[in-house]
């Protein structure tokens, strides 16, 4: 499906299909790296070679998506796709385990800081980092060759389009979230497609039933103001529980191991150990997703250009258009400093700063105010 064009970029090692054999930026064996995992009865090393044949997608790089991209990657998963639309900032340090303070300081997007920072402790395996919203326009090209989806998002407009996909496809997903203390994940096994049935998924047909999906448990969106990471806090541990429980699921699907998936809405709270879990494991007969198969989302109905993103910030999506950095430098030059590299371009004008990226997509910092961020918009970049 064609799409405006988000930055795209792709690692892709020389030698993805050898069994033990190093790839030729890496000295390191298979054998040797994954032998660990290997003597683990689950896993195995039938196990292990599924997961290198293996290509799950991670939608969002922030604290949950980092976590989980870095258990996938180390654990040999072959594929991973990773999609962020927003860049590294130094309050990310605290959790979000592949980034520096270099890439802080940098303001990098945080797929391609992904992206970069897996390549240094597993050059064997493909990363394809799209610097880029997860859309109605775009996720059936960003999400095609994924066999299994994992939620790291921090927005249900997201899980609820990821949701309609994911049911649309009959592909496997998982739901994570983490706030404060607290960590939530859930399962969703969709039904298997009549016509076209990804491998792992049919193994065993007649006792793998499909699980509820999203919108079984909670119909609509929460509405009002929801809890975020920058109104209530989180604590880094409650991520890494969530993407831990998150990719040893995944390892049980890409294992050929569905049967052993968990079937509840699983959440426990670090700081109280109180937890709890909501069966999951029927198709709720009435759902508007599932069972009536209405896909409004990956419709696109009501889906707004511009939205807050959550840290006194709002992205403007409605432009997409190629920007050259360097002709846009000279003309923001005289209203304020400008710093950009080849992925986005960095305006600041106290109190607000402008981050573009190259397909027209900007994040405006400092305000809320929409109407503002708008005006502003098309004073420095044109409407
Ligand atoms: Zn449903």
């Amino acid at each position: 499906m064609p799409h405006h064009p988000a930055t795209h970029v792709e690692d892709s090692p020389a030698s993805t299909q050898s069994g033990n054999q190093p790839g030729p930026t890496s000295p390191i064996t298979d054998a040797d790296r994954y032998s660990r995992q290997i003597l683990f009865p689950g896993i195995a090393e039938q196990g292990q070679h599924l997961l290198r044949q293996s290509h799950a997608a991670v939608i969002g790089c922030g604290a949950t998506g980092a976590a989980a991209a870095s258990l996938l990657a180390r654990a040999g998963v072959g594929t991973l796709t990773l999609i962020d639309r927003d860049f590294v900032e130094p309050s990310n340090l605290q959790r979000q385990v592949l980034f520096d303070e270099a890439d802080a300081l940098e303001s990098l997007p945080k797929a391609e800081a992904a992206r970069r920072k897996i390549a240094l402790f597993n050059s064997a395996i493909t990363v394809n980092a799209h610097i880029d919203d997860l859309v109605p326009a775009n996720i059936h090209a960003l999400l095609a060759g994924a066999d299994i989806v994992l939620d790291a998002t921090d927005n249900f407009e997201t899980r609820y389009l990821i949701n309609d996909y994911a049911v649309e496809q009959s592909k496997p997903w998982i739901y994570a979230a983490a706030i404060g203390a607290y960590a939530a994940t859930m399962n969703i096994l969709p039904k298997p497609s009549a016509t076209e049935s990804p491998a792992p998924y049919t193994l065993n047909p007649t006792t793998l039933n499909p699980t509820a999906c999203l919108a079984c448990i909670f119909p609509k969106p929460p509405s009002g103001p929801v809890e975020t990471c920058d109104t209530s806090g989180i604590l880094s541990t409650a991520v890494n529980l969530a993407a831990s429980i998150q990719v040893t699921e995944a390892l049980k699907f890409l294992t050929h191991q569905p049967h052993l998936m968990r079937r509840t809405l699983l959440s426990f709270d670090l700081w109280s150990s109180e937890r709890s879990e909501i069966n999951a494991s029927k198709p709720n007969p009435s759902c508007t997703v599932c069972a009536r198969r209405q896909f409004t989302h990956l419709a696109g109905e009501g889906r707004p250009h511009i939205t807050l993103c959550g840290r006194n910030s709002v992205q403007i999506h409605e432009h997409h258009r190629p920007v050259d950095f360097a002709a846009m430098r000279d003309r923001l030059a005289p209203h304020g400093q400008v710093r950009f590299n080849n992925l986005l371009l960095r305006f600041e004008r106290p109190p607000h700063t402008l981050t573009l990226f190259s397909d027209g997509r900007a994040i405006i910092q400092g305000t809320t105010d929409i109407t503002l961020a708008r005006s502003l918009y098309a004073r420095f970049i044109g409407s």
